[in-house]
């Protein structure tokens, strides 16, 4: 027997799928185009390094904020990269000399690796990307893993004030206010031994030294639309096992400390209270060494200060530390702060803005080739100063308040008693180690001093107390 219905469902079946098929064509091209998103427009090569490697550069959902993506599937060193772009060059600048640095560093490392067998290495540099206001946090969570045993996680974060280009960081957000800085670095230490993830991780000594009031030590972090992280190194606080330990605060919280621009509209609540740490019974003192650096002097004034264990501020020409970048070094590395005292040790209240400028700028770049960062404090030749020349100097500019006139006497027995006559809580002396008389007459101001009960102190750290 025959269905006499079949027959005629047959062209029903058949309209009915070529219409499905048309109506799932329709959606797929539909789709496609919706895809296609204004905010994403489609990948454009910019560059081929190699066969391997493709860097492509897209608009990210921040406006004037491009992303620019370098992957290499080289499979000795592959590497995914990602970093932003902005508007502005020095920015720009800063991020892709980072990136660049990094990059070089993992290919030639795993060059050197080239004759293993298995080659397990891999850089990943991710990029997270906060917002508050008009200000932009960009993380760069860098990987890198040279072999099995060999690797490691770090942050490296750039901010940047997206209205006016400049790059701010935890100075601009605290005001420059040291007492500010005190309050929040004993805030985000006690913090770390808070949390329990840390608990059993916590390097104790790293802890206290990656916590001090010191700026450069908070330079990692992000701002969010109503809080801000602290970010800290693999290894850095805590056992590596640990990751990479963040502080999480809200901006409501610390809003007594911030300058005006990032304090929010408060709501009732807890806030943050300035430290009161000013203990009248404690006496401080920082000793400062202009002139330098002098491959003997210098020397034989750190290791005096080493026995003392003593923090000092050195004040050094631009013209002496091109020549003895070594030395500069050493001084750094021994905790002391170096200041900036220009190129040539001029009358800047006699020169041109240009003159002063070039002073301060040429000094500054031969302190960076020599210890990797900038100074922290300036202190004008002769103490000569005006508002003029302080307009120019975009740091602190710091004299003293004891002079022991080594510089006239160059007699190593009255370097005490000129230090004896001034004498006085938080008082900043002035010294200079290019007399040989200063280093001969210093270890019995370092002994007189430490009976006393004086904590030596660097210029930025006596500063929170004046
Ligand atoms: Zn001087």
């Amino acid at each position: 027997m025959t269905n006499p219905y079949r027959k005629r469902r047959g062209p029903w079946i058949d309209l009915l799928l070529i219409s499905s098929i048309g109506f799932l064509g329709a959606i797929i091209v539909y789709l496609t185009v919706l895809s296609d998103n204004p905010i994403f427009p489609p990948k454009e090569e910019t560059a081929a390094e190699d066969n391997f490697s493709t860097i492509s550069e897209e608009q990210s959902i921040f406006p004037g904020v491009k992303i620019v993506t370098d992957i290499s599937n080289d499979e000795k060193m592959p590497y995914a990269i990602q970093y932003p772009l902005t508007e502005y060059e020095n920015f720009n600048e800063a991020v892709t000399t980072y990136i660049e640095e990094s990059k070089d560093y993992y290919i030639s490392m795993m060059r050197l690796q080239q004759n293993l067998k298995e080659l397990t290495g891999e850089l990943n540099i991710s990029l997270e990307t906060f917002e508050h206001d008009h200000y932009y946090s960009f993380v760069l969570t860098n990987k890198t893993i040279l072999n099995a045993e060999e690797q490691q996680t770090t942050i490296e974060t750039f901010l940047i004030d997206n209205e006016t280009g400049e790059l701010f960081d935890i100075r601009t957000l605290l005001n420059e206010d040291l007492k500010s800085l005190e309050t929040f670095a004993t805030h985000v230490q006690s913090e770390l031994l808070k949390k329990g993830a840390y608990k059993d991780y916590i390097l104790k000594e790293e802890l206290a030294y990656a916590t001090q009031p010191k700026w450069r030590l908070f330079k990692r972090f992000a701002l969010k639309e109503d809080s801000l992280i602290i970010y800290f190194n693999e290894g850095e606080v805590t056992e590596p096992e640990a990751g990479l330990p963040t502080v999480e605060m809200s901006l409501s919280f610390i809003n007594p400390l911030l300058a005006s621009d990032f304090q929010i509209a408060m709501q009732a609540g807890e806030t943050i209270l300035p430290k009161n740490d000013n203990d009248p019974s404690k006496k401080r003192i920082a000793l400062t060494f202009d002139d330098g650096p002098h491959p003997e002097v210098t020397k034989q004034i750190l290791a005096l200060l080493k026995k003392y264990n003593a923090k000092a501020t050195f004040f050094m020409l631009g013209s002496r530390v091109q020549y003895y970048p070594g030395l500069a070094r050493e001084v750094r590395e021994a905790g002391h702060e170096i200041g900036n005292h220009t190129w040539t040790h001029p009358v800047l209240t006699k020169m041109s803005a240009a003159a002063i400028q070039k002073e301060y700028e040429s000094t500054e770049q031969a302190i960076v080739n020599a210890i990797g960062e900038n100074s922290t404090v300036f202190r004008p030749p002769y103490g000569a100063i005006n508002d003029s020349v302080r307009k120019l100097i975009p740091c602190k500019t710091v004299n003293w308040t004891i002079d022991t006139l080594d510089w006239k006497h160059r007699d190593p027995e009255k370097l005490l008693p000129k230090l004896k006559e001034g004498l006085h809580n938080n008082a900043i002396v002035l010294m200079h180690d290019i007399h040989q008389s200063t280093a001969d007459g210093l270890e019995p101001v370092l002994a007189y001093l430490q009976d006393e009960g004086y904590e030596f102190l660097t210029i930025t750290d006596i500063l929170g107390y004046h």
